[in-house]
């Protein structure tokens, strides 16, 4: 068997442990004679299945009581209607700071359900910053302030808890949740889908202050009303059962290696380690500013760009897949989630140096 070294921004990597353990548990998991795919999402093995992999978000992000934790189908670009469809009727209007593709998306989505306000923009700077607390301009009356936490393409992550006053705060999470310590507390909504580093694509979480719901608009579907997902304990309609569990293998494992503070290390190390090369390099630039640096997704650059298929070409050689940029933002991107280890990293790293050392 032989595995590459994937940098996917996601779908993405797993751990070996979570992979081994799914294969040996895929005919029978535990003596119920099933597998996970084949359970009643209401009988007894899933129940556990269910109850465990929530207890376990709960417990690493620390969720305070007061909080809905729901596990639903549609991922994160369906959340981007599904969080104003349940939260914008409260006053009609909601802020938007946008950072970059994702936050984009979302603000254009949203715009269908109410009445959205700008309230800042990395966008002069080409979207290469997380746009200062200092310049954002909330507005009392928006029934949330929405932002993406890591711009997944662009490689910006807001690395600090933005205060909105009163105002809930609403983050896309999808590709930062669960790398590090979290204060679930400053957030009125969270979501994720879980396929950067929770687990496979299918499932998203959602984080909910139980305070903020029962606002939810008419045409809201009842699969993707937060309250009725909540009451039923995310089993209003089939959950993603497969995606849930496999989810609570990757937790369980974040969980033995240390839990969130452990993740902050091992993710920062791998990040200073990419960076720092950068940042020295004469082939190879990042133009992130440095304090809004992604510790997840590593954006580069060639200097000259004529090389970028024979930079891709010698990693895959390497066996190091998945490095091209988004096709939106050109360039390079390495992946680098809970699942990716240091060593792997260092490989990137050590074949970025030798293709410098070529090529200069
Ligand atoms: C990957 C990603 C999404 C898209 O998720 P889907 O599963 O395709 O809906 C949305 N937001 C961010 C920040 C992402 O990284």
């Amino acid at each position: 068997m032989s595995r590459v070294i994937n940098f996917s921004s996601g779908p993405a990597t797993l751990s070996e442990t979570v992979l081994r353990q799914a294969a040996a548990d895929m005919l029978d998991w535990r003596g119920s004679g099933m597998s996970v795919m084949e359970m009643s999402h209401r009988g007894p093995e899933f129940t556990e299945i269910l109850a465990g992999t929530g207890s376990l978000i709960r417990s690493l992000l620390g969720v305070p009581d007061n909080y809905a934790v729901l596990l639903l189908q549609g991922g994160a670009i369906a959340e981007n209607a599904i969080v104003p469809m349940n939260l914008i009727g409260r006053t009609g209007q909601a802020d938007y700071v946008l950072s970059g593709v994702w936050s984009k998306k979302s603000m254009k989505e949203a715009s269908r359900y109410g009445q959205v306000k700008l309230a800042a923009s990395s966008k002069d700077s080409g979207f290469l910053s997380m746009p200062a607390q200092t310049d954002w301009r909330l507005s009392a009356h928006a029934s949330y302030v929405h932002m993406c936490s890591n711009e997944t393409i662009g490689g910006v992550e807001c690395r600090w808890s933005p205060d909105t006053g009163s105002v809930p705060l609403v983050a896309d999470m999808s590709s930062n949740i669960m790398s590090a310590p979290l204060d679930v507390s400053r957030y009125g909504l969270i979501y994720a889908g879980a396929q950067k580093n929770m687990g496979p694509s299918g499932v998203t979480l959602v984080i909910v202050r139980r305070d903020l719901l029962g606002h939810a608009l008419a045409a809201t579907p009842s699969a993707f009303n937060y309250q009725l997902q909540d009451e039923q304990s995310s089993m209003y309609n089939t959950p993603p059962t497969y995606a849930i569990y496999i989810m609570g293998l990757v937790l369980k494992h974040i969980q033995e290696q240390g839990g969130l503070p452990a993740m902050q290390v091992h993710n920062q190390a791998k990040a200073d380690l990419l960076y720092d090369f950068l940042d020295h390099s004469t082939v190879f630039s990042n133009r992130v500013a440095r304090e809004d640096r992604s510790r997840m997704n590593v954006t580069f650059f060639l200097k000259d760009e004529s090389l970028n298929a024979a930079f891709l070409q010698g990693a895959e050689k390497e066996g190091m897949v998945q490095l091209r940029g988004h096709r939106s933002a050109g360039g390079m991107r390495a992946s680098i989630y809970n699942a990716m280890s240091l060593a792997s990293v260092q490989r990137l790293r050590d074949y970025m140096h030798r293709f410098e050392k070529a090529n200069s």
